[in-house]
């Protein structure tokens, strides 16, 4: 059996969070490097400035193609374990429009750009418990703890929370009592579900060496990098 996951975007894969500050702290630019010297990127956002931040993000052409990203060699890991492992993965996002291409699109773009081929991206606005329960998903990754408790009483997926801060001992203790894993990195992440699927595969072990014999043959998968060319079938 192949897991198939649902992962987040903005908080897990993309810092949206530094480039949204940065159009507050008047950057012309959309540097999201974090300066942990300035102070003012940890002063909360009057709901004034939060409008006219989000306005500036609407006007930007293809804005949510210039974030950065948290890990990108693990957006790269990412597309090769599912690749390899056979997942099946659907990237989430509730990110509203911006000028230029469909903010599927700009989000498609931009997992390629890291490494992740042919992404499914949704951008389905409500209730998460709903969207992993309508795509049958086995688990799901998110940065938010509402998101998580949404995913874990609306549908029988399992739930793992990104918590990048280290210092909310708080946040992580309440998550870990609904039953929702809690990793720091999304390297850590995908750890935890690589071991998953090791663990999925090994209790059908009798059954996986078995259909192995008959399983024997030239590899038919598809090149691991889709936008290379394809090669000639074997006669
Ligand atoms: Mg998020």
């Amino acid at each position: 059996m192949a897991l198939r996951l649902g992962f987040d975007i903005d908080g897990v894969l993309a810092d949206f969070r530094a480039a949204f500050e940065a159009i507050a702290r008047g950057g012309a630019s959309i540097d999201t490097s974090p300066d942990p010297e300035d102070d003012e990127a940890t002063e909360p956002l009057a709901s004034r400035e939060v409008r006219r931040v989000w306005s500036t993000v609407q006007r930007t052409s293809n804005w949510w193609t210039c974030l950065a990203a948290y890990e990108p060699a693990q957006i790269a890991r990412l597309y090769s374990l599912s690749r390899g492992l056979r997942w099946e993965v659907v990237f989430m996002t509730r990110r509203p429009e911006s000028s230029g291409d469909p903010v599927q699109f700009q989000t498609q773009w931009w997992l390629e750009s890291h490494g992740f081929y042919l992404p499914a991206v949704v951008t389905v606005p409500g209730s998460r418990g709903d969207l992993a329960n309508a795509l049958r998903l086995d688990m799901v990754v998110d940065d938010q703890l509402h998101n998580c408790v949404d995913v874990v009483s609306g549908s029988p997926a399992k739930a793992i929370l990104l918590l990048r801060d280290s210092g909310a001992r708080a946040l992580r203790d309440h998550a870990m009592s609904r039953g929702i894993g809690v990793v720091s990195t999304l390297r850590e992440a995908l750890d935890v579900l690589e071991r998953a699927q090791h663990v999925l595969t090994e209790r059908r072990g009798r059954l996986n060496r078995l259909i192995d014999w008959f399983q024997s043959g030239p590899d038919d998968s598809l090149p691991l990098k889709p936008r290379s060319p394809r090669p000639e079938p074997q006669e």
